[in-house]
Order: structure tokens, then C-alpha cells, then sequence
């Protein structure tokens, strides 16, 4: 039987019967959110507001908060991390508690929390990397652009990377936004990241950096660039660096400009105009280089004790694909990091996963169940389609690409069906439900990451920086616990 989702135009009222946190005599809708980034906090901040008596737990696997916004944007780019304040305000608020140094897959299962909560909403996004698949791709010398971001913003397990920055040339494979702000961390003065929250044992090392030449080679053309303007302004301002363009990749892009829509118009022209700026100004120059390379997929990588260069071969465009020609280019390099996009995984049996996407087999957030893939379209009825009170959202359920705001939009729209089918009653309030079981868990609260948070600030006055990273877990679970002693 088909049941009608009703719209959902104002605050949802269910709290009959049932026992909450914040009231005395209620049964309230018990949720629990896995990972505390982006979409865990948008979501639990919708439904705060759209489901009233509703009580959240935001389960996170590291002691502290915030996801790829304290561990993936770029230390100079602060301004973006200001979303924080909206998420620490979901987070004191007291119907929401957050449950850090617990993690789904390992301290729990998914089947815990389903019969602990009455809604269970994966956030947990994507965590590892994309392989290339050619030969030597485990080189020394070859890293992921994951592996990379996460040593200079401080995750804990990379703080000994000690990335190879003693060669001349560093090679990012891929152009997206995360290839840019690795080549524009690399290729940045020290002295300006001196004042970011970037570790410290990475400016020490970036201090020592040999490398002057920064490649970003990709395989489709400059017309499809997956970089943005505002990160390629920042590429062509960078003080002591000049980018330098290969001419062959512009073979008729200026003329397509009149057609092209707007976004990729303004982006185009601006490639356009630094071309023709560097063609008035050809003689060689001393300092860094950052040099887009278009048209080429890598095919080999090249060396013994590690990395020397890497085999690419040559693409045509075929209705804006890449295909390859008989063409080969080596280009001599001496770090490689491959940065074609961040992957999600299952981390439980119980979770209905499309390895192909890397993401949660799920129709609008509704995680589907498990004999079930995104393009059945046949079943009608919810409750035959849909694991009941499982939901997901962020670059868990959407795959890895979106900024912020994409993911903000996304866990809206997820946070609303869910809010939706408490009113439909399609997630039924048959009796209160327990939340998790804490004890013996040495779990991180909110006033544990607020001591943890203290004690980087403090660290990082004493350097002139915003906050100096603890990245060693344990001295951030002794912080957080000589707190909730004290
Ligand atoms: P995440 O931010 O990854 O959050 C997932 C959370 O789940 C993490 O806290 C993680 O620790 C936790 N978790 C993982 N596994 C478990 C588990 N088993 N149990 C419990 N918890 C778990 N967007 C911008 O708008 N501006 C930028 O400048 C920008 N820079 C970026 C830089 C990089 C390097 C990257 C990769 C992305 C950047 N983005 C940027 C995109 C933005 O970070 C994403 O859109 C957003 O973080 C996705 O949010 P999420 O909550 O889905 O995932
Ligand atoms: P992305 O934007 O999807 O870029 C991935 C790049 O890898 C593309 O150039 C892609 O080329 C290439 N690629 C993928 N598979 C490949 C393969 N097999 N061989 C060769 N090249 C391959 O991903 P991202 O850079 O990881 O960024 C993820 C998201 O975070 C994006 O939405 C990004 O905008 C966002 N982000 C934003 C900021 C910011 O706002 N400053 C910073 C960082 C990240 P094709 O285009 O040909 O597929």
C-alpha cells in the first residue's frame, strides 16, 4: 500500500506519550546522526527546528568535530571555516548531544542504533581515495591528495607523512579544487601561512621545500577544468609564482567563449587572458612555477627507489571524453600526489552500499534496502522499499564532490523527508528508545572538545596562529576527560 508523504509546512509535532531528555513525561523521536562534518550538523540543525521534542545524538569517530571543514579546507582559506559557529550552536543546543571517539564499525553496529533510536541518519562521508590503477602507483614518492591534506591540516595518523619536498617538482594528477589548494599551499610563501592554523610540523617542512615547479596535469581540456575561479585567481596572484600555460592546450577555446554558459565562460576567459599575458612576457623566469597541463591521463609511473616521472598518454576529445591517441609524453617529477577524488566506504555489513559510486544505495536520502539499487522505480509502497528510519546524506550518500553549501542543500532535503515521515508516521513512536550505551565507552563530550579547543587555541596564541592542531589522539582524550573530572 502506497502511503501519501505529506508536505511539510511547518514544525512537526509528535512528542505524545513517550520519555525525553529535555521534558519530563514524553516519548520524543530518538535520532541518531553518524559523523559529525557537514551534514551531520545540517542535518541536525533542520530537524531542531522542523521536529519538535526531537532528541539527537551526533556520534563522531574522532574526539573532535567538524569533519572535513577542520581537517580538509585549507588552512588559508579561514573565512570558510566560519560555519563552525553555526554548527557549535546545534551543538549546545540541549536537545543535542555530541558523542565523540565513537565509531560506527567499530564500536558499534549499524544494528545497534536501530534499535536504539528511532532514526538513524549516516553521515560519515568519505574518508579514503581513488586509485589510478597503473603500474608503480605504490612508489615512494607517489601520495594521495587525501594523504597529503590530511598531514598539513593535522588528522591524526598523518602527522608523520614527511612528505619528500627535497626534489624540484611536485605533480598533481587531477584538477580539482583539492589539487589547487595543495598547489597553492606548496607554491605560497611560508610567511603567509605562518598566520593560518596550518601545523606546525608542516610549515617547518614547507619551510625546507625545494620545490619549484607545480604541475596539475589533467585529462579533458581547459573548457573542462574542474577548478573554480575563485581558486584560480588565487593560483595567478600568488606572490613569487608565475603560471605558466601550454598554448597547444588552447587550440580553438577562444572562439567556443561566446557560447559557452556563464560560470564557464568567466573561467575560460581568464585562463585565456593569463595565456596571452604570459605570451608578452615570454622570457624565463626565475622562482615558482605553477603549470596546468592539459589532454594527458597518466599511464605508468616511472622509477626505481621512487618516483623519477610519470607516462602519460596523449587524449583527443570525443563529446567531451577523454581518448587516448597513440601520443606519449614522460614528465620528469619528483613527488607525485593523485588527486582524482575522495571515496566513500561501507563500514558495516548491514549498510546497503554501491561500491561502483562509492556511496549509500539511497533515493533522496531514504537509504534503500538492501535487494535494492537507486534506479528501482517499480516499488510504490515506502515501507517495501525503503529500510525504515535510515537515512543519509552528505558525500556519503551524494558521492564526493560539492562544497559546503551542496552539502548543506543535500541534508536539508534529507533532514526534511525525515522529519516528513515521522509526521506520516511511516517511522513509528512505538515506545521510547534507549540511545546508546555509554558505559565503560571513554567517550568525547561537548565539553570535552570545548577543553580541546582551549588548549589549541592557547597553543596557537603562543605562535601568533589562530590554533596550533593537537593530532595525537590520546593527549586529546586526556584533555577531554581532565574536564568532565574537573
Ligand atoms: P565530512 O566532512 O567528511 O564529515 C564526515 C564525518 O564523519 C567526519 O567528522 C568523520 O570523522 C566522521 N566519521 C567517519 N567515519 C565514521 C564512523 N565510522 N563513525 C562515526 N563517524 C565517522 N567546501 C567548501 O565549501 N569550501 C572549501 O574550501 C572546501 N575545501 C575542501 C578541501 C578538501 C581537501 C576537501 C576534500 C573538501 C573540501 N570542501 C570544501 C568540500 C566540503 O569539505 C564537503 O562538501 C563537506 O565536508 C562534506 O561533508 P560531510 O559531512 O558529508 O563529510
Ligand atoms: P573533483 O572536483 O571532482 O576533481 C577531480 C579531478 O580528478 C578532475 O579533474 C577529474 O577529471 C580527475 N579525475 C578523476 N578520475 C580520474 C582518472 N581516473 N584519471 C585522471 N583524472 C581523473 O574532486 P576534488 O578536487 O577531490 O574536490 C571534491 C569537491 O570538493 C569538489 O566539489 C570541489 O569543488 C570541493 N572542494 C572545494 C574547494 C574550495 O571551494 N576551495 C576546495 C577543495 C575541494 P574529469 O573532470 O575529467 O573527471
Amino acid at each position: 500500500m502506497y502511503r501519501k508523504i505529506l508536505p511539510l509546512s511547518r514544525t512537526v509535532k509528535v512528542g505524545h506519550n513517550s520519555i525525553c531528555r529535555h521534558a519530563s513525561s514524553a516519548v520524543c523521536p530518538r535520532i541518531c546522526i553518524v559523523g559529525a562534518g557537514p551534514a551531520g550538523f545540517y542535518t541536525a540543525q533542520y530537524i531542531l527546528k522542523h521536529l519538535d521534542n526531537s532528541d539527537i545524538d551526533i556520534v563522531e569517530k574522532l574526539p573532535v568535530p567538524f569533519g572535513l571543514v577542520r581537517f580538509g579546507v585549507a588552512p588559508d582559506h579561514p573565512e570558510v571555516k566560519n560555519v563552525i559557529n553555526t554548527f557549535t550552536k546545534t551543538a549546545e543546543n540541549p536537545r543535542v548531544r555530541f558523542l565523540g571517539n565513537l565509531s560506527l564499525g567499530k564500536d558499534f553496529t549499524l544494528q545497534d542504533l536501530r534499535e536504539r533510536y528511532h532514526a538513524v541518519l549516516l553521515t560519515y562521508g568519505a574518508e579514503h581515495d581513488n586509485t589510478l590503477g597503473i603500474p608503480n602507483e605504490t612508489l615512494p614518492n607517489v601520495l594521495s591528495a587525501r594523504e597529503f591534506v590530511a598531514w598539513y591540516n593535522g588528522l591524526p595518523g598523518f602527522e608523520n607523512l614527511n612528505p619528500d619536498l627535497s626534489g624540484k617538482s611536485l605533480t598533481l594528477l587531477g584538477q580539482g579544487n583539492v589539487a589547487v589548494d595543495i598547489a597553492r599551499i606548496v607554491l605560497s610563501n611560508v610567511d603567509e601561512l605562518k598566520k593560518t592554523d596550518i601545523t606546525d610540523y608542516a610549515l617547518e617542512a614547507l619551510s625546507r621545500s625545494k620545490i619549484e615547479t607545480v604541475h596539475l596535469v589533467g585529462r579533458r581540456g581547459p573548457l573542462q577544468a574542474a577548478f573554480t575561479i575563485k581558486e584560480l585567481r588565487e593560483m595567478l596572484k600568488l606572490s613569487n609564482c608565475i603560471t605558466r600555460w601550454r598554448a597547444d592546450d588552447f587550440d580553438h577555446v577562444e572562439e567556443s567563449i561566446p557560447n559557452l554558459p556563464r560560470p564557464r565562460k568567466r573561467i575560460t576567459e581568464l585562463m585565456v587572458k593569463s595565456l596571452s599575458e604570459q605570451e608578452q612576457n615570454a622570457n624565463a623566469q626565475p622562482g615558482r612555477h605553477f603549470r596546468p597541463i592539459f589532454f594527458r591521463s597518466p599511464v605508468k609511473f616511472v622509477g626505481s627507489d621512487k618516483v623519477e616521472a610519470v607516462e602519460f598518454v596523449v587524449n583527443k576529445l570525443m563529446d567531451g571524453r577523454a581518448i587516448p591517441t597513440e601520443q606519449r609524453e614522460t614528465i620528469p617529477t619528483d613527488l607525485v600526489c593523485r588527486s582524482i577524488g575522495y571515496r566513500a566506504i561501507s563500514v558495516d555489513d548491514h549498510i546497503n552500499f554501491d561500491e561502483r559510486k562509492g556511496c549509500v544505495n539511497n533515493s533522496g536520502g531514504r537509504v534503500l534496502k538492501r535487494n535494492l539499487t537507486g534506479s528501482d522505480q517499480t516499488i510504490d509502497d515506502i515501507e517495501d522499499k525503503y529500510e525504515p528510519g535510515l537515512y543519509a546524506s552528505g558525500w556519503l550518500a551524494t558521492g564526493p564532490t560539492g562544497v559546503i553549501l551542496t552539502t548543506m542543500n543535500n541534508s536539508f532535503g534529507v533532514a526534511d523527508l525525515l522529519c516528513r515521515d515521522f509526521k506520516a508516521n511511516t517511522i513509528r513512536l512505538n515506545g521510547s528508545r534507549p540511545g546508546l550505551d555509554l558505559t565503560g565507552r571513554p567517550y568525547v563530550s561537548w565539553n570535552g572538545w570545548k577543553a580541546i579547543d582551549n588548549e589549541e587555541i592557547r597553543r596557537g596564541e603562543a605562535r601568533g596562529k589562530p590554533r596550533e592542531k593537537l593530532t595525537s589522539i590520546e593527549t586529546m582524550l586526556q584533555i577531554a576527560s581532565n574536564a568532565s573530572n574537573a
